[in-house]
């Protein structure tokens, strides 16, 4: 390894970086490179049962234990889920927190998106992006020389459509990430289940609800490659069919860094657009922010 990376991803959510990075995240670490996840919320507003300041305690105990299991670092602000702004105080705490972590790589949310929060959020990193090489905003922390290169997460909003300039196999790591996404117990077992209307079919049994998180499982012997075979299902559950999303659409993508051979066996992966608003990603630094 050349250089030690320090990726940083900003999620509005807790959960929104692991759902949607953290293959790559976990493909990073085994590199030995460093990751650190920052939710922008608290996560108080994620619960049906639970007290706002209590939902937001337990969560920051399940990120805890996503850093334990990963050695992820898991930061979170203390912005309350659903009040995410883009305000200049904001934009401020934003310049400043990247600075002092002088990350080589930022991952975020497109701002088009359903949430307020991650529109708010990739808004916040967004106008963060060129301020941070400007020596007399926020000239208490030093400026950095370059921004980072910023890459947007995948999502399935289409005005404009997402287009992936990198797409990462990661049938490597989904075992892992899954053991990721089963510290969200709050979240994974008991509020997504609840707004979708499931809660009755989570098994209580924490072998099992692992397993029932997975499914429907993609089946380990075919590659799936048509996109209506991902629309039998739900995109907003976490079974393995949401994973598989980015290998199915962007297949082709993967067989230009890769080649077809790996392409056609990969079942699962992640996807990345850059962000035209931070460091060029050049087909040079790519392969140096992206080492696998
Ligand atoms: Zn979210």
């Amino acid at each position: 390894m050349s250089k030690k990376l320090k990726i940083l991803m900003i999620g509005a959510h807790l959960d929104d970086n692991d759902f949607r990075g953290g293959g790559v995240s976990l493909k990073y670490l085994s590199l030995g490179h460093e990751v650190r996840f920052l939710s922008v919320c608290n996560g108080s507003g994620g619960h049906h049962e639970m007290a706002p300041a209590e939902i937001a305690a337990r969560r920051r105990k399940e990120a805890d234990a996503v850093a334990a299991l990963t050695g992820i670092e898991y930061d979170i602000w203390d912005i309350e889920d659903c009040e995410l702004v883009a305000d200049l105080e904001t934009r401020k705490r934003m310049v400043r927190y990247i600075r002092e972590y002088n990350p080589d790589i930022i991952f975020t949310h497109r701002t088009n998106d359903y949430h307020a929060d991650h529109r708010n959020a990739a808004l916040l990193v967004q106008d963060a992006s060129y301020l941070l090489t400007v020596p007399h905003f926020c000239s208490d922390v030093p400026a950095m020389r370059v921004m980072p290169v910023i890459m947007y997460f995948y999502d399935k909003f289409v005005n404009p459509v997402f287009a992936p300039d990198i797409v990462i196999p990661t049938d490597d790591v989904i075992d892992k990430k899954y053991e990721m996404f089963d510290c969200h117990v709050s979240q994974v077992y008991e509020w997504l289940p609840y707004e979708k209307g499931t809660l009755d079919q989570v098994p209580s049994d924490s072998k099992e609800r692992l397993e029932w998180l997975k499914c429907p499982r993609i089946p380990r012997d075919r590659i799936l490659t048509d996109a209506k075979d991902l629309n039998v299902y739900s995109p907003s559950n976490n079974s393995e069919y949401r994973e598989a999303t980015a290998a199915v659409k962007y297949r082709d993508k993967i067989a230009e860094r890769y080649g077809r051979e790996i392409a056609d066996r990969t079942l699962f992966a992640e996807a990345f657009q850059v962000s035209e608003y931070g460091e060029d990603l050049t087909e040079e630094n790519k392969n140096i922010l992206f080492p696998f």
